[in-house]
């Protein structure tokens, strides 16, 4: 790597990337400087990266820090493009890369990239699983595995990388070109940190920007936004529709999934729910056939696969009631989505940080819903909505614990029991995960 060797550069931010990339630029042959604002006393990984030779900074971000003369800084992704050292090296004309584009300089697998505002996480690991059923030997990066640079420098050209993208790590990208780029959705709700809704949509684009007409876009062909972006794009383009069938790319009526207009499997064999898990696997599936996986992979996985854990995951059936962890559905979009996908009676327990949102858009999917059990911080208000809304059952309580006990007591065979919180944990735990963990340990101790 030309940039690299000899060369001085700074990484912002010491998440387990900055780490990762740090070491692996030192190893590469650059003098690098690693600055975080956590003190050096409670930062394990500056004392790790400071035993192994490098310059390190910590405490706070020095506005003068540029004055020694950085040719490049690779910045974690969730330190903002307004904080004055990164203003200032734009200024100065430094490039500033988040640590995917130095993942994939460093690898010469082929790359699989995901974005989009929801599925990133589900699409991924449905690609990663059909690879892997195929024997491509995909390794996944990124949020749900490892770091995409320790991943990338493990990788040989014989792998396949499949990593899902943010929309910050796509930001400080410059020559990143997936062979395969997926583009999930846009939504206007995850606007997360950026400064509007261009932005957002612009640093999605990246994801195709470098690719040419040997590599494929898969997209989504029902959204005007997304429709609209790909039009830009010089790859291949293999849009998908969940709503009727196309002659081109991967669509599905109500019966069926269609690659070109042709018949590939009945949609009854895919194990996860609801439409918009429709979209994620058909990104998948197209994915999958553009990287010659044959169609008994696929399906296998597709008949296999219950979702990932915390995601409209299926944990089990007990006397006839079947169990759904969607702990990750921290807003109404994510839990609507969830009851968007059963047809069956569904008991609802939910509650949590009450950041005063509307839950509205729950209102159109609350025909199925027979009971709400709600808990946590927003307890007054879910007791009120619940009632407005007539839902026959509502009932308050304290703990997630016991309203697992009173979901359960309510509910008779055929029923789904459903957590999906639509708040977020942190009233009463550390992490989501941590919320989802609990409600499987309620589930996977009910005796037979
Ligand atoms: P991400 O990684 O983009 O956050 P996940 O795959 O983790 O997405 O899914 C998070 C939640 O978003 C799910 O629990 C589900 O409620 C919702 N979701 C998943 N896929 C989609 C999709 N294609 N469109 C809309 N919502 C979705």
């Amino acid at each position: 790597l030309p940039h690299v060797v000899h060369k001085k550069i700074l990484v912002l931010g010491l998440a387990k990337s900055g780490t990762a990339a740090a070491e692996t630029l030192h190893d590469l042959g650059a003098f690098v400087t690693v600055n975080d604002a956590k003190p050096f006393e409670q930062n394990e990984n500056a004392q790790y990266l400071l035993s192994k030779g490098l310059t390190v900074i910590c405490g706070s971000h020095p506005e003068d820090i540029l004055d020694e003369g950085f040719s490049l800084i690779v910045k974690n992704p969730g330190i903002p493009y307004n904080n004055p050292v990164i203003t200032e090296a734009n200024k100065r004309g430094i490039p500033v890369w988040t640590e995917v584009e130095l993942a994939y300089r460093i690898s010469d697998a082929p790359m699989i990239g995901i974005t989009g505002s929801n599925g990133k996480t589900t699409t991924t690991t449905l690609i990663f699983e059909m690879l892997a059923a195929a024997d491509k030997k995909p390794k996944i990066a990124g949020n749900i595995g490892t770091v995409a640079t320790t991943v990338a420098k493990e990788a040989t050209a014989e792998n396949i990388i499949v990593t899902e993208l943010s929309s910050f790590q796509l930001m400080g990208t410059e020559e990143l070109k997936p062979k395969v780029s997926v583009l999930l959705n846009l939504y206007e709700a995850h606007l997360d940190y950026h400064k509007d809704f261009q932005e957002y949509t612009d640093a999605k684009f990246k994801i195709t920007q470098q690719q040419d007409a040997n590599d494929w876009l898969v997209y989504n062909g029902e959204q005007q936004i997304v429709k609209d972006y790909a039009q830009m794009s010089k790859a291949a383009k293999i849009p998908f529709h969940v709503s009727s069938k196309t002659k081109e790319g991967i669509s599905a009526d109500e019966q069926y999934v269609y690659w070109n207009g042709e018949r590939l499997f009945e949609r009854s064999i895919i194990a996860l729910r609801g439409k918009h898990n429709l979209e994620n696997v058909l990104a998948a599936t197209a994915t999958a056939l553009l990287m010659k996986c044959p169609i008994e992979a696929i399906i296998q996985v597709l008949s296999t696969f219950h979702g990932v854990k915390h995601r409209t995951q299926f944990i089990r059936e007990w006397k006839g009631r079947k169990f759904y962890n969607d702990s990750k559905a921290t807003n109404a979009l994510a839990t609507k989505s969830a009851l968007e996908g059963f047809t069956e009676p569904v008991i609802l327990i939910a509650g949590g940080v009450d950041r005063g949102h509307s839950f509205d858009e729950l209102i159109p999917y609350l025909d199925r819903v027979k009971a709400l059990v709600h808990y946590g911080a927003t307890k007054d208000r879910l007791q009120k909505f619940g009632e407005e809304q007539g839902i026959s059952s509502v009932v308050s309580t304290e703990t997630l614990g016991e309203a697992f006990k009173i979901a359960l007591a309510t509910s008779s065979e055929g029923d789904i029991v459903l957590l999906s919180p639509a708040c977020a944990s942190w009233d009463q735990y550390e992490s989501f995960e941590i919320r989802g963990d609990e409600f499987i340990d309620h589930v996977t101790s009910l005796k037979e």
